[in-house]
């Protein structure tokens, strides 16, 4: 594994780094590994790693599912929450939840990625992890047998735990793979590398494109990109949209006093690409995302309704569905969202 290097955000000052010049981390490998094992990552062989969605933990225990299964029809029980790039991207987004080079002592060059496990090998590993975290739920009385039968029998993957999936040259590969073996697949990218997209080979069963900012001063101090021209990049992106088969999600993730404003100039981005669906969702304060934002920046549900409505009024998208404790909306052209 090749951790090493300094922070370098493009779109700050020439020589702009985080404060670490020469640092290698090499040599600390295995506590970045240990501290992800610490928040119950999975990590299958050099770069892929599983995480048990909050959501599988709600479905077995308490029967609430999440919104995706209310919007969509996917089982949040059989669904298995992982990325083929646990430690690559080529973003730096304040609210992600991952752990990014420059947070508490970790530094390394999050672009570079050169191992390439085989596909099969992430699979598997992926069913032996997901058979893991499922065993724990067998003396759990408030679940129901028949639930945890159904859910050994994972059959829906949402490749979106952290980390840019495309930066996988094999991708489409995987996406195949999944398929072939009876499952459905949610891809969510930054839409940073439209020539991966534009080249996978096999779509996802719905393809998310997290578009986080109505326009590149925005995206440039929210999403502190660590490639040249990635706000370019992500409007090639979005020019491609049209040409996927699959439903396809521009995804807002909304930050109070960053990017929660502005509906006609995403209204602008939602003409160029024409999705299926448009998904704004409040930011929360969660994971590594508290090192970088406050509380503060959370909208409340009352805020992300009202921008839907705006949204909804500026590109004639009708408002399908919402889920007030995940503070999402689904907006649409269509009349009601396609059932999986
Ligand atoms: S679709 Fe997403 S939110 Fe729903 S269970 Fe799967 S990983 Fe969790
Ligand atoms: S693109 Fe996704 S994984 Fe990358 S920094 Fe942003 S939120 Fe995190």
């Amino acid at each position: 594994m090749n951790l090493h290097g300094n922070v370098k955000t493009f779109e700050e000052e020439p020589g702009f780094n985080s404060g670490s010049e020469t640092t290698c981390l090499e040599d600390n490998v295995n506590d970045l590994m240990k501290r992800m094992k610490s928040q119950r990552y999975h990590l299958i062989g050099n770069h892929s790693a599983l995480k048990r969605c909050r959501w599988l933990y709600n479905s077995l225990v308490h029967n609430r599912p999440c919104y995706k299964e209310k919007f969509y029809g996917v089982k949040s029980h059989r669904c298995i929450q992982m990325t083929p790039t646990v430690f690559n991207c080529t973003l730096r987004c304040l609210f992600c939840w991952r752990i990014q080079s420059g947070d508490l002592t970790f530094y390394w060059d999050e672009t570079d990625f050169y191992k390439r496990d085989d596909p099969e090998e992430i699979l598997s590993g992926c069913l032996k992890a997901q058979m893991r975290l499922l065993s724990g739920y067998k003396a759990n009385p408030k679940v129901a047998a028949q639930k945890l039968e159904e859910a050994k029998s994972p059959n829906q993957v949402a490749i979106s735990l952290s980390g840019e999936p495309t930066l996988y040259p094999r991708l489409g590969e995987l996406l195949k793979l999944f398929h072939k073996n009876g499952f459905t697949t949610f891809l969510v990218s930054n839409g940073t590398f439209p020539e991966a997209l534009s080249t996978l080979g096999e779509e996802p069963t719905q393809l998310y494109i997290s578009s986080c900012a109505p326009d590149k001063k925005t995206f440039n101090s929210l999403c502190r990109p660590l490639i040249k021209n990635a706000w370019l990049k992500q409007m090639e992106t979005l020019d491609l949209l049209q040409s996927f088969r699959c439903p396809t999600v521009m995804r807002m993730t909304l930050v109070r006093n960053h990017n929660l404003r502005h509906p006609e100039k995403y209204a602008k981005l939602v003409e160029k690409a024409n999705p299926t669906y448009l998904e704004p969702k409040a930011y929360m304060h969660v994971g590594f995302s508290r090192l970088r934002l406050g509380y503060a920046n959370t909208p409340s549900y009352e805020e992300v309704s009202d921008f839907a409505v705006s949204l909804s009024n500026e590109t004639g998208f009708n408002v399908l569905n919402e889920s007030k404790e995940s503070r999402v909306f689904l907006l649409s052209r269509l009349t009601k969202p396609r059932k999986l």
